[in-house]
């Protein structure tokens, strides 16, 4: 049997804060983290040691996986950049790194400075982590419901386009007609009561 703690993980034999997962990846919260401590592990299920080593289409998969997890990253914590990083010295099985950035970041700083925490073994609490592993989930959630009422939207849109057209008259705001800001609230009323996540 593989021991390689990542595709145990994937196996359900080692806990994690999962933060979000699709069929050929995971995201998890990063227990040791060195730049945030709101750094998000994003794994493929293939058991490579680099990243280069997948095929393109697990590459790709990979990847767009990495952009679901930076949206939930901007809808969270809402940094002026989101930064991936990938090297592989810890868990030989490959993984993006991604984290918030600010503007005023030193990445270098941030580096030595957790070092130093982790020395002194004042890593992030696991209380910390649950709650920000939480925050992650609720931003994932609104992330897609965002996209189910964006494609209601447009499909209003073009349903709406027709009618108008049919009556003869523009689709206008103030006549009943789907407008961003009615989805922006559906957004935040009525769809993330139940939102079409997987259960984690
Ligand atoms: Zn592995």
């Amino acid at each position: 049997m593989n021991e390689c703690l990542f595709c145990r993980m994937f196996r359900g034999e080692v806990e994690s804060r999962k933060v979000y997962e699709d069929d050929d990846n995971m995201a998890i919260l990063d227990i040791n983290p060195r730049m945030h401590e709101c750094q998000v592990l994003v794994i493929p299920r293939t058991h490579v040691e680099q990243f280069y080593q997948l095929g393109d289409e697990e590459l790709a998969s990979l990847f767009r996986a990495v952009k679901e997890v930076a949206l939930i990253i901007k809808r969270a914590y809402n940094p002026d950049f989101v930064s991936l990083f990938s090297r592989g010295m810890g868990v030989p099985h490959a993984h993006i790194i991604v984290s918030p950035a600010w503007r005023n970041d030193v990445i270098l700083t941030g580096f030595m400075l957790n070092r130093i925490n982790i020395l002194f073994n004042a890593a992030v609490p696991s209380q910390t982590l649950d709650k920000i592993a939480e925050k992650l989930r609720n931003a994932r959630d609104k992330n897609e419901c965002a996209k189910v009422v964006k494609q209601r939207f447009e499909s209003n849109k073009i349903s709406q386009g027709k009618r108008a057209f049919q009556y003869g008259r523009p689709a206008v705001p103030n006549q009943g007609v789907v407008t961003p800001v009615s989805v922006a609230s559906e957004v935040e009323q009525t769809v993330c009561e139940t939102p079409p996540h997987k259960i984690l």
